[in-house]
């Protein structure tokens, strides 16, 4: 067995939500929504399935959701992508991350990463043959300075791996930052992937910089997308990669192997849904802020102190500024015997860090978050013994 993955616990999401389920615990554990997606993209997937698209579609996307995602750029981000030899759908953002970390690494490289990392990056570039540099980002503002990447890139640096909005630290990274990456990534001539699948998720009137906006990372950048988080469809797993010619051949080599192509039905709900018009992706991104406000205006009046969320469908409690106690892992433990699934963030670093923050998925409806604070609040005084 390779000891990777036999050495390997099952994810915190999973673990989680299948304690949820066996404890009947409202779940602000994994994210994902229980509302909130349009219908038309299902009416489009499920018309599309009756109506022949049942069979291998094209390996790098059907033509008709690869000039969606190139339209969908174009208009939203300025962004001008060739269809036929720039996109790649994929499995879901995971096959993604995949796909693109097994096409760039070779045994040896090193690949700087930014913690707190997604759970599955680390995994992903150890399995490639990577060498991980991670550069530790800091609340309140998780933002990363010219010194600390002076420490991280090297001349084996090969392969910068960027989440942007940051999963679960509810930050975003903005064009300054990304131009001051762009010096290093240029300097050592390495690849950056850039995990953007909370692009439209972004709160209180900002606007999403994409790596492809900024001219000296347009043709040395991977960019992952997922209609899972664009359309509150986290189950269809249909994600894509962006990037000039001559790395798109190579990351298509890469997805041939590992999963060859995607549901044909469910790439033409996302190319309907791409379409949209702005309203549509305003209106969306204004339930999940008014879902945001709702879940930390309960907990807050309650007692309880939370770090800020710019975007993605999370928040975190500050546990020590709340009189809590107790590393993460305790208090979720709590909190789950209280009724409520939450997700520790030490989950989301490398190292057996002890963190004091735990995150929460508003992307609920109201009555569910009602009752996950009325749960929490009543919590609180047990959590501070
Ligand atoms: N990257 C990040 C930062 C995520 O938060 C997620 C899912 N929450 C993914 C990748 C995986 O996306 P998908 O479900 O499309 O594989
Ligand atoms: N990305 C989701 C989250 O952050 C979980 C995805 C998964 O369960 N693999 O909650």
């Amino acid at each position: 067995m390779n000891p990777l993955y036999a050495a390997m616990p099952t994810t915190i999401f999973e673990t989680m939500s299948a304690r949820a389920r066996a404890s009947g615990a409202i779940n602000l554990g994994q994210g994902f929504p229980d509302s909130g997606w349009p219908d038309d993209v299902l009416d489009t997937a499920a018309a599309a399935l009756r109506h022949g698209y049942n069979q291998y579609p094209p390996m790098s996307g059907t033509p008709e959701l690869r000039a969606a995602i190139a339209a969908h750029y174009a208009h939203h981000q300025g962004v001008t992508l060739d269809p036929a030899s720039e996109i790649t759908v994929t499995s879901g953002a995971t096959e993604a991350l995949a796909a693109a970390l097994l096409a760039l690494i070779d045994r040896g490289d090193e690949v700087v990463l930014f913690q707190p990392l997604y759970d599955a990056y680390l995994p992903l570039v150890l399995r490639a043959g990577g060498v991980p540099r991670l550069v530790r980002l800091s609340p309140p503002h998780w933002q990363f300075d010219a010194a600390a990447l002076a420490h991280a890139f090297t001349p084996r640096t090969k392969v910068v791996l960027i989440n942007n909005p940051l999963n679960p630290s509810a930050s975003t990274f903005d064009r300054a930052s990304l131009e001051l990456l762009a010096g290093f990534v240029a300097e050592r001539g390495a690849v950056l992937i850039a995990d953007e699948v909370w692009e439209h998720v972004v709160f209180d009137g900002a606007r999403h910089v994409s790596v492809l906006e900024i001219p000296a990372l347009r043709d040395c950048s991977v960019k992952i997308g997922s209609a899972g988080k664009i359309f509150a469809l986290t189950g269809w797993k249909v994600g894509w990669m962006c990037a000039a010619p001559h790395l798109t051949s190579v990351l298509a080599r890469a997805h041939q192997f590992l999963t060859f192509t995607t549901p044909p039905n469910l790439q033409a709900g996302v190319a309907m849904g791409l379409g949209k018009d702005k309203g549509w992706f305003a209106a969306m991104r204004a339930g999940f802020q008014r879902s945001r406000d709702r879940l930390a205006a309960g907990l807050v009046a309650g007692g309880y102190t939370l770090l800020p969320s710019a975007g993605t469908w999370f928040m975190s409690i500050d546990l020590a500024a709340s009189g809590i106690p107790h590393d993460d892992v305790t208090a979720a433990d709590r909190l789950l015997a209280a009724g409520v699934a939450t997700i520790p963030n030490s989950a989301f670093y490398a190292e057996d860090a002890v963190t004091t923050t735990l995150r929460l998925c508003f992307a609920k409806a109201d009555a569910t978050l009602d009752a996950a604070i009325a749960k929490m609040v009543a919590a609180l005084p047990g959590l501070r013994g």
